[in-house]
């Protein structure tokens, strides 16, 4: 997009881009949360009010700004719109804001922005204490698939290793809480999501990705348990959506985090 612009105009057009894609990514994804834990198609039927049935149009869907025009409310039954689809509009808006403005556009840019759109749907899914269904996970590893086969195909052999590692870190988190009690069975569906997340971002940045998952979980634990008064089981986020923050941070940071890494240890 640069070169023969004036810088300027690259600024305005790269807003307008952010905002665009940040969009979309917003109207997509609460849909996603909305729909797919119950099976329901993401496309047919179109947008409607959850509780009055109205068909939605593209004005009652601009992410952000429509919810505050609407004062939070269905505009045809003034039934409130959750909250938590404001929340989404601000984190989608502001995930393509931050990635932009850190990484540039390019061509794997794209599939790097779709697949953290779905990290943050699954962060979500996961807070709402819903099952991550096959079709998100399907959704995921055919971008990481495709994402490795255009962008990095020297990579693959590593990735799948990372592809093992993730899905064994998330099956011996599943192991340990069924030795602690706190969970009855084994769930698939987090040991194939750390396993997707190990093929995407390969054996060095999954390893990453859990050192930050982790540390985020003490810090935000800690940071909870001491000014909110919680207890240890509620004060710490469940890992599977701890390694979907951590994902999000080691796609924006991991490369850098590395170099850094490698050059304390030489
Ligand atoms: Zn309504």
């Amino acid at each position: 997009m640069s070169g023969f612009l004036p810088s300027g105009i690259n600024i305005v057009l790269s807003i307008l881009g952010i905002i665009t894609v940040g969009s979309i990514f917003a109207i997509i994804s609460n849909s996603t949360i909305d729909r797919i834990p119950k099976n329901q198609s993401i496309i047919n039927p179109g947008p409607y009010c959850k509780t009055c049935a109205a068909k939605l149009f593209w004005k009652d869907l601009i992410p952000i700004w429509s919810y505050f025009h609407s004062k939070g409310k269905c505009p045809y039954c003034n039934d409130p719109i959750p909250q938590r689809n404001l929340i989404v509009d601000i984190a989608q808006v502001g995930w393509v804001a931050i990635y932009i403005t850190l990484l540039g556009w390019s061509y794997q840019a794209v599939l790097e922005m779709v697949f953290g759109m779905v990290l943050i749907a699954i962060i979500v899914i996961e807070k709402e204490n819903r099952r991550l269904s096959d079709l998100i996970l399907l959704l995921l590893g055919m971008l990481s698939v495709i994402y490795l086969l255009s962008f990095q195909p020297s990579n693959f052999p590593m990735s799948v290793i990372g592809f093992l590692v993730g899905g064994i870190i998330l099956g011996l988190y599943n192991g340990l809480k069924i030795l602690t009690r706190t969970k009855s069975h084994i769930d698939i569906a987090e040991i194939k999501f750390g396993a997707i997340l190990g093929l995407f971002l390969g054996i060095s940045q999954i390893v990453l990705c859990v050192f930050v998952a982790l540390l985020i979980g003490a810090i935000g634990g800690s940071f909870r348990i001491k000014f909110m008064a919680k207890d240890y089981y509620s004060a710490v986020p469940e890992f599977p959506l701890l390694m979907a923050v951590a994902g999000l941070i080691t796609i924006l940071f991991g490369q850098e985090m590395l170099i850094l890494y490698h050059m304390g240890v030489d």
